[in-house]
C-alpha cells in the first residue's frame, strides 16, 4: 500500500530552516554574521534567513576544498569506494524525499507533486548514475612506435566552482556534482540567492552519508558577491555554470582576468518547436507543445517557446493549445494536483508581466492568458499565455522570456522555417514534426540546436548530453561526455629499452 501523501501545508508550518552555510563539512554563519531574507513566491512569506556569504566565505570553502582534495581523502580512494559513498548519498537523498520536495516547492515555487517526481527522483538519479559510471570507465594507449608506451589519462581537476540558477536547483547543483565528485573533485556550490534551501541540506545529507568533510561545501549568496569571489578565485580550477546568457558572459571575463579557470557556460534558450502540415497528428504536436511549455510555469532553458505552424494546420494547431493552456492554470502549490505553480518572485513576475504587455504593444494577439493570477495569495502567479500573430522579430520571439508565455509564428515553406528558427542567438533545443521521413531528418540537420525532438519534446534522460549551440553556451551538462569538464587529459610518455 502506498503511505499517505502528507500534509503539505502542515509540515510546511512545522518547517525550520538552518540557513547556515556548509564549509569543511560544517554548518557555518557568514563570516560577516549578514543573512538575507528567504521568501515563498507562493505566498511572500519569510521562510527565515540564509548566510549572506562574501568573499571570505568563498576564500574558506574554497581553502577547504583545496585542503580535501590535496590530501587525497576523496580524490585517491579507488573508483569504486567513491562509488559506494555516492550511492549511499542518492539513497539517502531518497530517503528526504518528503523534506526535499517541501524545500523546493516552498523556495522556488514548483508544484509538489514535481518537486518529488521530476527533482528529487531525477537528482538521486544522477548521483547514483556517476557513481555507477566511475568504475566502469577505462583510460587510453596510444598506438605509438614499440620504443614507447603512451598512456592517455584522465585526472580528476582539483576545485570545482559550481554556480546554479533557481529554476531546477537540485538538478542543476546535481548535474555539476555527479561528474565532478564521482571523478574525485572537491566542489564549491553557490546556488541561487532565490533557491538556496535544497543545495544546503544536500551538502548536509551528502556528509552524513559519508562524503568527506571539505568534499562538497556550499556557500549561499547574491551572484555580484559570492557568485563574482568564487569565479575569480586564483585557486578554482573550473566553473561549471548554468544561468543566463548575461551571467555566462562575466564567467568567460573572471576566468580571463584571472586564472584562465576553464568556463563551462550552460545558458539560455529560445527553443523552436516547428510542426509541418504533413505532420497528421496536430493535435498530439498542440498538446506537446502546451505541457512543454508551461511545465515548470515556463521557466525551463529548453522551453519550446516560439512555435512555428505551417499556415495550413495553424488554426486547428492553435484551437487545441487554446483549450489546453487553461488546464495549466497556476494553483496552490502545495496541493497535490497542482499543475503550474508560482514565478519565482516578485522581479521575474514584473518581467514576465513586461513580456506580455510588450507582446501586446507590438501587435500579437494573445489567444489565451494574458494576465497576473491569484493576487489574493500574496504570490507570484501568472496565467498560461499564447500570443498568435507573432512575427519573428517581436521582443517576444527574440528575448528569453522565463515564464509561461507561448509565441506562435506562421509559415508557408520549409526553407522559411528553417530560416526562422535559427534566427536566434540561442541554440538550446528544437523540435521538427512531420511524418515525411526525409524531410524531418533534412530539417533535424538543418537545425542549429544542441538538442533536437523529432516527433516528440518529452524525451530526457540522464543517458544523453545536455547543452547548446550559439549563445545557449559551450559545456555539456549529464552523459558520460560531462566527465570531459571537470577531468584533465593527460600524455605520459614512457621510454622502452631494448625494442
Ligand atoms: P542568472 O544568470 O541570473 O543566475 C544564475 C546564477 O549565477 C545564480 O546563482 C546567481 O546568483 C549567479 N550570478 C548572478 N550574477 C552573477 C555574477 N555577476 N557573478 C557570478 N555569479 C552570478 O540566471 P537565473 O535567473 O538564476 O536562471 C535563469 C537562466 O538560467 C535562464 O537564462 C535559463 O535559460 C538558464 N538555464 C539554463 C540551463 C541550461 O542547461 N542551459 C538550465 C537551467 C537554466
Amino acid at each position: 500500500m502506498n503511505a499517505p501523501s502528507p500534509d503539505w501545508h502542515a509540515a510546511a508550518r512545522a518547517l525550520r530552516i538552518d540557513g547556515r552555510a556548509l564549509i569543511g563539512g560544517e554548518r557555518v554563519a557568514a563570516r560577516g554574521g549578514e543573512t538575507f531574507d528567504c521568501r515563498s513566491p507562493i505566498d511572500g512569506r519569510s521562510l527565515g534567513g540564509v548566510a549572506r556569504g562574501q568573499a571570505a566565505d568563498i576564500d574558506a570553502a574554497v581553502e577547504s576544498a583545496r585542503r580535501a582534495f590535496d590530501d587525497g581523502r576523496w580524490a585517491r580512494k579507488a573508483p569504486a569506494a567513491r562509488k559506494k559513498t555516492l550511492l549511499r548519498f542518492a539513497d539517502a537523498i531518497l530517503a528526504a524525499k518528503d523534506e526535499l520536495a517541501l524545500l523546493e516547492t516552498l523556495d522556488m515555487g514548483k508544484p509538489i507533486q514535481y518537486s518529488l517526481a521530476v527533482d528529487v527522483a531525477a537528482t538521486a538519479r544522477c548521483i547514483a548514475w556517476y557513481a555507477e559510471a566511475v568504475d566502469k570507465i577505462y583510460d587510453e594507449i596510444a598506438p605509438t612506435p614499440h620504443t614507447a608506451l603512451a598512456l592517455i589519462t584522465r585526472e580528476a581537476m582539483g576545485v570545482i566552482g559550481a554556480v546554479v540558477p533557481w529554476n531546477y536547483p537540485m538538478i542543476m547543483a546535481a548535474w555539476k556534482l555527479g561528474p565532478a565528485l564521482a571523478a574525485g573533485n572537491s566542489v564549491v556550490l553557490k546556488p541561487s540567492e532565490k533557491s538556496p534551501l535544497t543545495a544546503l541540506r544536500l551538502a548536509e545529507i551528502a556528509v552524513a552519508a559519508g562524503l568527506p568533510e571539505g568534499v562538497f561545501n556550499v556557500v549561499p549568496g547574491y551572484g555580484h558577491e559570492a557568485g563574482e569571489a568564487l569565479a575569480l578565485h586564483m585557486d578554482v580550477d573550473a566553473i561549471g555554470f548554468t544561468g543566463s546568457t548575461r551571467v555566462g558572459r562575466k564567467m568567460l571575463e573572471y576566468a580571463g582576468r584571472s586564472n584562465l579557470k576553464r568556463v563551462y557556460n550552460e545558458l539560455g534558450g529560445k527553443s523552436a518547436f516547428v510542426v509541418f502540415d504533413d505532420f497528421a497528428d496536430t493535435a498530439r504536436a498542440a498538446k506537446t507543445v502546451a505541457g512543454s511549455m508551461f511545465f515548470n510555469q515556463g521557466e525551463s532553458c529548453n522551453a519550446p517557446s516560439r512555435v512555428f505552424v505551417h499556415e495550413r494546420v495553424a488554426d486547428a494547431f492553435l484551437e487545441v493549445v487554446a483549450a489546453e493552456a487553461p488546464k495549466y492554470a497556476p494553483g496552490d502549490p502545495l496541493s497535490g494536483s497542482t499543475e503550474m505553480g508560482a514565478i519565482v518572485d516578485a522581479t521575474q513576475l514584473k518581467t514576465v508581466l513586461g513580456y506580455i504587455e510588450a507582446g501586446r504593444s507590438e501587435g500579437a494577439r494573445v489567444l489565451a492568458g494574458g494576465s497576473q493570477a491569484r493576487v489574493e495569495s500574496g504570490g507570484f502567479f501568472v496565467e498560461p499565455t499564447v500570443f498568435d500573430g507573432v512575427t519573428n522579430a517581436m521582443k517576444i520571439a527574440r528575448e528569453e522570456i522565463f515564464g509561461p508565455v507561448m509565441s506562435v509564428i506562421r509559415f508557408k515553406t520549409e526553407a522559411e522555417a528553417i530560416a526562422m528558427a535559427n534566427d536566434s542567438s540561442y541554440g538550446l533545443q528544437a523540435s521538427v514534426w512531420s511524418d515525411n521521413i526525409n524531410r524531418a531528418h533534412r530539417v533535424a540537420r538543418a537545425l542549429k540546436a544542441g538538442t533536437v525532438h523529432v516527433n516528440q519534446y518529452d524525451e530526457d534522460d540522464i543517458t544523453v548530453p545536455f547543452g547548446g549551440f550559439k549563445q545557449s553556451g559551450n559545456g555539456r551538462d549529464k552523459s558520460l561526455h560531462a566527465f570531459d569538464k571537470y577531468t584533465e587529459l593527460k600524455t605520459t610518455w614512457i621510454r622502452i629499452d631494448g625494442e
